[in-house]
């Protein structure tokens, strides 16, 4: 039998959960500072919502779907990314009938069949927001801010915001025209890819990772100069909104999307010590999107990020992860004989709200204290056989050693008080 977990993947064994839970904690906690309320999607929707959502032109699509048929022959495939999912979620449940915009944020798996390394997997952790039903450039910089926001939050702050605009499918359509004019004549030095895909999808060609096909398109036209007026003003507006609320950020030509349902702001975050894969997170406005996925004209924005890197960043920076997880008491028995009563102790603690736990192994009482130590306890109670027979139990302090009698009356009493 196979005993390793698929390529791709991974555990997370304790104590490393519990920086999960710390970061998971902060992404919350600072989207709903912004008044974002969690949405949750299945983990597997049919297929074609991806080709239509994601786009069949794009990787994700072409090649990174985990697609499968149930007993029922329906083709399924596992979530690659999870906007799409929120946009059907908004549609099937006519939310744009109700009061807009709507704020969601998610945190969950997503799956991909991408070639593994640092930072990348085939199940890896998004955090991302949507916002659907508005326009407003207020926004796109809002979403860029609760990004940068959580980044700082979690004591990130050395990173590069890359911002552009990729227009409406107005001033795209004289764009790509102009586009594939200039790549046109040197299409032969193109990789296999942008030769393959520079008539359907010129602007794939600005964003290949391919040093040949951006020496080969040199002198390019831009979007930016190219965007038409409304455009113009929208991302003029956005910029000027991060420039107000101090934002640093680099506009970047080569930052974009490829397909007719995203609109206006692109933008993407890194964090350059992080090794090749540096991009933490990257959104964009999607104005046509609700509308690809069969719902009404619904204007969106939103962004993803990475937690696999995040966690990488702040393992690397030797950013402190949050509290230790730790026990309060650890209750240690002298003899067989008191099983039942620090058994029962033990559940009148955690009665009473605390993290309690015992020996199971038979352990003696040092390999006991041993053992409270390593699992981090604040406090030992000790029952002992002398203790027993007065009516009393011991307490111990596990970082200075000190120890005191207590009547077994007032053991969780005295226990609350020295936790405080
Ligand atoms: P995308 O949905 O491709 O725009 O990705 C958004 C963010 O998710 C990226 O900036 C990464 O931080 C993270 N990400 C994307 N693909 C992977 C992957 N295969 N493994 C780990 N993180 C990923």
């Amino acid at each position: 039998m196979e005993t390793k977990a698929p390529r791709g993947t991974y555990d997370i064994l304790p104590p490393d959960s519990a920086a999960w839970h710390y970061l998971e904690r902060v992404l919350r906690t600072t989207a709903e500072l912004y008044g974002y309320q969690e949405i949750r999607t299945p983990m597997f929707e049919h297929t074609e919502l991806f080709e239509r959502g994601v786009g069949s032109s794009s990787d994700i699509v072409s090649k990174e779907m985990y697609t499968f048929f149930d007993r029922s022959n329906r083709s399924l495939t596992l979530r690659p990314e999870n906007t799409a999912s929120c946009a059907r979620a908004f549609i099937e449940h006519r939310v744009y009938s109700g009061m807009l915009p709507v704020k969601w944020y998610y945190v969950g798996p997503m799956f991909r069949y991408d070639r593994p390394q640092t930072g990348r997997f085939r199940q890896f952790n998004q955090f991302g927001v949507e916002v659907f039903g508005s326009r407003s450039p207020y926004l796109d910089a809002e979403v860029i801010i609760l990004l940068v926001n959580i980044l700082s939050n979690l004591g990130l702050i050395e990173y590069e915001l890359h911002l552009n605009s990729v227009g409406c499918p107005d001033c795209r359509t004289v764009y790509r025209e102009k586009l594939i004019a200039h790549i046109t004549p040197a299409k032969d030095s193109l990789c296999e890819d942008c030769q393959q895909r520079y008539q359907v999808n010129p602007l794939r060609v600005l964003d290949c990772k391919k040093q040949a096909c951006h020496q080969a398109i040199e002198g390019y036209p831009t979007l930016a100069a190219n965007l038409c007026d409304n455009c113009q003003q929208h991302y003029s507006q956005v910029q000027k909104i991060l420039g107000d609320n101090g934002v640093a950020f680099i506009h970047d030509d080569n930052l974009v999307r490829g397909l007719d349902y995203y609109t206006n702001t692109a933008f993407e975050i890194h964090i350059p010590g992080i090794g090749a894969q540096s991009a933490v997170g990257g959104g964009g406005r999607y104005d046509g999107l609700v509308e690809e996925c069969g719902g009404p004209a619904t204007p969106g924005v939103g962004f993803a990020m990475g937690l696999e890197r995040l966690l990488l960043a702040l393992n690397l920076l030797d950013i402190q992860k949050g509290e230790k997880p730790g026990l309060d008491v650890f209750v240690i028995t002298a003899s067989d004989e008191f099983e039942a009563l620090s058994f029962k102790l033990v559940q009148d603690l955690r009665g009473a709200g605390m993290k309690v736990d015992k020996d199971h192994n038979g352990r003696g009482l040092k390999a006991q204290m041993k053992y409270a130590d390593r699992l981090g306890a604040a406090l030992a109670v000790i029952i002992g056989e002398d203790e027993v027979k007065n009516g009393q139990l011991t307490l111990r302090n596990m970082a200075t050693g000190e120890q005191q009698g207590v009547a077994a009356v007032d053991t969780i009493q005295r226990i609350k008080e020295m936790l405080v």
